[in-house]
């Protein structure tokens, strides 16, 4: 194939399509990168001041391009350590400009829908991805792309033909997720003002301390941003990854045998047997590793232990980093924290509480942290494609988290969640490059809709099966999945970006 003759565009310039674009180069392509934005990085660029890594430094980084020397000194030996937003969005630029991805991306330039033009044949009728198993189809299909392209005061709208189309637009930005209420229950009734989190980074700093000065401020949500917001102004939120002494997480929960314990997509009755088998002893790992926590965040003393365990928080990805000093915080009275199961409802004065509470909590202002709609986004961006028949589930439809087994010469990449997403996209770019260079075709359309079928139950995360998730990808690309020196190495030692890094 004469790589420079195909034409690829890559929406979005976070760290999935600056992962993608980089494989992609790699790989002989010229891709065309447009953000929105006015700067490479994604989300990143558009957070909270406080906003830190979730994830720990040495989790958080892409296989072949390690954090630079001023980030690691700062967080000294210890691995266990956060850096901040702007260091992230460093470490992102950084990255964008070593491979000469920084020259591929048009910045302020919007695309405001995609839509599949040509192609032969009915996709209901396909036995073959795209009706041959080629990326390309039989070459007769093109993306028509809408592009608006902002330049502060004017803006122009462009139509562009690409032959293959990778959207790394973000699950965690963009629309966002607003409760329905009853009538009457509803924003409406509220004397104050409503916003959703994601209006507040948007905010200068003097704006945003304006806007919560002096007010009674509600913060709705029990995610990452919630617990930022609160500390600014029920899940596992933690302050550190090292449990019990010096034990750090990854050996407890993303190492080989941790997986052993866990069912697994796809695994066969043998797999799932010994899962089954082991499940008792995974209980008591995971309830060991909740004490230690209990004991040393007074999560029990606000009534903020998590309903479900650890283990199954690492399997649905709901675990986060505490906000520094947010529990002193709370003890001294400057964030309340209040547990309502949904729905509560807006009244004038404040929010009204379910499951007891049923004075009204009242505020002045009420931060929706609510979460965001990545489904609909997708389903707006390719509203317009008739050949794109349901595209609303695209998003949980997807084989190997990348491609609908029936929509034609089109990837995802960085939809699909895990505990350290940098990482799991990365895996995800390098598999859509190669197969969109040819190395490998995707299974007949039929098994890889039984695949889809099998991978759905995990919820769009991937957080408790990466190293099996990874294994997949690694079979398909032709390389060795046990990627450790050593047995003992290979079955408890954790799993990370680094161990990928020789797969490009
Ligand atoms: C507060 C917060 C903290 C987080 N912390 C962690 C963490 O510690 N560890 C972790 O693993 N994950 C974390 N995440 C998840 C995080 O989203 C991912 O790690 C990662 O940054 C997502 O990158 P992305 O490229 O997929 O998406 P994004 O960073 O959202 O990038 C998408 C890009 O697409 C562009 N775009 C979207 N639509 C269009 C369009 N129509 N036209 C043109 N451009 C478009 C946007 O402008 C944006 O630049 C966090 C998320 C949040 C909200």
């Amino acid at each position: 194939m004469d790589h420079r003759k195909k034409r690829v565009a890559i929406v979005g310039a976070g760290t999935s399509g600056l992962a993608a674009c980089k494989h992609l180069l790699a790989r002989g392509f010229r891709p065309v990168v447009f953000d929105a934005g006015d700067s490479i990085g994604g989300q990143w660029t558009r957070t909270l001041a406080s906003t830190r890594l979730q994830s720990p430094r040495a989790g958080y980084r892409f296989s072949d391009f390690p954090w630079p020397e001023s980030v690691v000194a700062a967080g000294g030996d210890d691995d266990d350590c956060y850096p901040r937003h702007d260091q992230v969005v460093a470490y992102l630029a950084a990255y964008a400009r070593r491979f000469a991805v920084d020259e591929c991306v048009i910045l302020r330039s919007t695309v405001l829908s995609a839509e599949f033009v040509g192609g032969d044949g009915d996709a209901d009728e396909w036995e073959l991805w795209n009706g041959n198993g080629d990326a390309f189809g039989d070459g007769s299909g093109v993306w028509r792309l809408t592009v608006r392209h902002d330049d502060g005061e004017t803006s122009t709208t462009q139509v562009y033909e690409f032959d293959f189309l990778v959207l790394c637009i973000g699950r965690f930005s963009g629309v966002p997720n607003i409760p329905a209420f009853a009538d009457g229950g509803g924003p409406e009734v509220f004397r104050g003002r409503v916003i959703h989190s994601m209006e507040f980074p948007d905010m200068d700093d003097a704006d945003a301390a304006a806007l919560v000065k002096g007010k009674r401020v509600v913060v709705v949500g029990s995610g990452k941003s919630a617990f930022d917001i609160a500390a600014e102004s029920a899940r596992w939120l933690l302050h550190g990854t090292n449990v019990w002494g010096k034990v750090n997480l990854g050996y407890i929960f993303m190492n080989r045998f941790a997986e052993l314990m866990v069912r697994k997509p796809g695994a066969g009755y043998a797999s799932n047997l010994l899962a089954t088998l082991l499940a008792p002893l995974g209980w008591l790992i995971s309830k060991l590793t909740e004490a230690y926590y209990k004991k040393e965040i007074p999560m029990e003393k606000h009534n903020m232990s998590p309903e479900h365990g650890l283990a199954s928080s690492f399997s649905s990805c709901r675990i986060g980093m505490l906000p520094d000093r947010f529990y002193d915080m709370v003890n001294d009275g400057s964030i309340v924290i209040k547990r309502s199961p949904t729905p509560f409802t807006f009244c004038a004065d404040g929010l009204m509480l379910a499951g007891g509470e049923r004075a009204v909590t009242p505020a002045d202002l009420v931060i929706l942290a609510t979460g965001f709609r990545g489904d609909e986004k997708l389903r707006r961006m390719l509203a317009t494609s008739r050949r794109v028949r349901d595209a609303v589930v695209v998003a949980s439809r997807l084989y190997r988290e990348c491609v609908h087994p029936r929509v034609a010469q089109m990837a995802v990449v960085g939809y699909t969640e895990s505990l350290t997403n940098i990482h799991s996209c990365e895996m995800m770019a390098k598999w859509v490059a190669r197969l969109v260079d040819g190395a490998f075709r995707v299974p007949p359309v039929r098994r890889m809709e039984e695949s889809v079928a099998e991978w759905h139950g995990n919820a769009s995360c991937i957080g408790g099966v990466n190293i099996w998730y990874n294994d997949e990808l690694c079979r398909d690309m032709g390389c060795e999945p046990r990627r450790k020196k050593g047995m003992i190495a290979e079955w408890f030692q954790p799993y990370g970006a680094a161990d990928y890094a020789d797969i490009q």
